[in-house]
């Protein structure tokens, strides 16, 4: 278990803190459309405030590539941020140098201001040794609170951290709690449910769990690959052609592994992929050639369901059909239903399945939603994650 030093095990007060956040939200004409990230940092600014320390607030937000944008800078979020605090957050327009100094020297406990955008500057990106050290510069701790760019060596998730202490914030801490207890101490019987596009984005934590689940569930487009793997022609559904082989590994793998490997046994297809047309459920050995599926069929959803049931826990990452296309996004909905209605423990990731959930209404009923996407991906494929390597570790 990953065991690092929080902002709960620390003094604060009258720190200068640099509070790296994920504040890299979707925006919508100037305004911030969906501030979920946002709120899942203010547990650890008020924590911080509370305790009396300086807050300097920084996120990168798309992706300027080291370059200043207009459309890009903070300024959404620090009127978002305004909004949800209660208070004015002053924001700055730059990330470095003599101005974010100054401003930083003249706070006082329970101060608060946000930096430009990380990613308008060439050294965050390459994490450039000067460019951590101007980070670095005017302040005396390092928080890291964005999980979901941990999987990232850049300046302020990594470089800033040879200059000055670093610490997990109370987000960090939480993902590293929850998504470590789903690898390493899973309560059994562990179910995990994969869905999605590719094969390919999605290999390695589909072998690491392999090793580690009693069922492995696959649906979405990545289903197809496999379904082609076991012999079937899938008409004009998508599948990866050069994932065929692997997939077919993995099978040939998973019958030598404790963990059951469960395959669609019905999918919905259609012919146009838009709202509203014509669509059938039909088995995989029926499907012709001008046919695409595009969602898991009700048996299906049947036998994933009696998995679920019978779980202890349930990880699950990736939707299980073309959920943005009504109506084939049911059996995302009713998969996620089983899982609701399921005693389970349940911790999900990736970010179209949490947006396909919040869509459907359905994430209240899930225990543990990440908040990263490819960080998430990694951590459960058991790699170590830069951001969180260099946070200093409990004794
Ligand atoms: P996540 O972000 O949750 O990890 P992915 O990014 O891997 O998920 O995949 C999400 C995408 O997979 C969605 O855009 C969805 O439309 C697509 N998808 C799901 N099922 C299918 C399918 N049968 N055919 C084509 N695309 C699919
Ligand atoms: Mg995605």
């Amino acid at each position: 278990m990953i065991h690092k030093i929080s902002i709960e095990d620390i003094d604060v007060s009258g720190q200068k803190v640099f509070l790296r956040a994920d504040f890299n939200v979707p925006l919508d004409q100037g305004k911030v459309r969906d501030d979920a990230r946002i709120k899942a940092v203010l547990p650890t600014i008020d924590n911080l405030l509370g305790r009396g320390a300086r807050l300097v607030l920084a996120s990168h937000l798309g992706r300027p590539k080291g370059q200043p944008k207009e459309e890009l800078k903070m300024d959404p979020v620090a009127t978002r941020l305004t909004e949800l605090l209660g208070r004015t957050v002053i924001k700055l327009d730059q990330v470095v140098g003599p101005v974010v100094n100054k401003a930083v020297a003249d706070m006082k406990n329970g101060d608060l201001l946000l930096l430009e955008n990380l990613r308008f500057e060439k050294g965050e990106e390459s994490n450039e040794k000067a460019f951590a050290g101007k980070l670095a510069e005017p302040v005396d701790l390092f928080v890291n609170d964005a999980f979901g760019t941990a999987h990232r060596a850049h300046a302020s998730t990594v470089g800033i951290a040879s200059y000055i202490p670093a610490v997990a914030g109370l987000l960090m801490k939480k993902e590293i709690e929850e998504l470590s207890r789903s690898i390493e101490n899973p309560l059994r019987p562990l179910t995990v449910i994969l869905g999605g596009a590719k094969v390919s984005d999605k290999i390695n934590v589909m072998r690491h769990f392999l090793q580690l689940a009693d069922y492995l569930l696959v649906g979405g487009g990545m289903a197809n690959t496999f379904l082609a793997a076991r012999g079937y022609d899938l008409g004009d559904s998508f599948y990866e052609k050069d994932m065929v082989e692997e997939a077919a590994k993995i099978i040939g793998e998973s019958e030598k592994s404790s963990c059951r490997l469960v395959l669609p046994v019905d999918l919905v297809v259609t012919r146009e992929l838009k709202p509203g047309s014509s669509f059938k459920t039909l088995e995989p050995e029926k499907i012709k050639h001008s046919w695409k599926a595009v969602d898991i069929g009700v048996k299906t959803v049947e036998s994933f369901g009696e998995c679920i049931l019978n779980s202890a826990m349930i990880v699950w990452n990736g939707p299980l059909g073309v959920f943005e296309i009504s109506p084939f996004d049911q059996g995302t909905m009713f998969t996620a239903l089983k899982v609701a209605e399921s005693e389970a423990y349940s911790v999900v990731g990736g970010g179209d399945l949490v947006a396909a959930l919040e869509f459907l209404n359905l994430a209240d009923d899930i225990n543990f939603i990440s908040t990263g996407g490819g960080a998430t991906l990694e951590f459960w494929e058991g790699k170590e994650l830069p951001g969180i390597t260099v946070l200093q570790d409990k004794t």
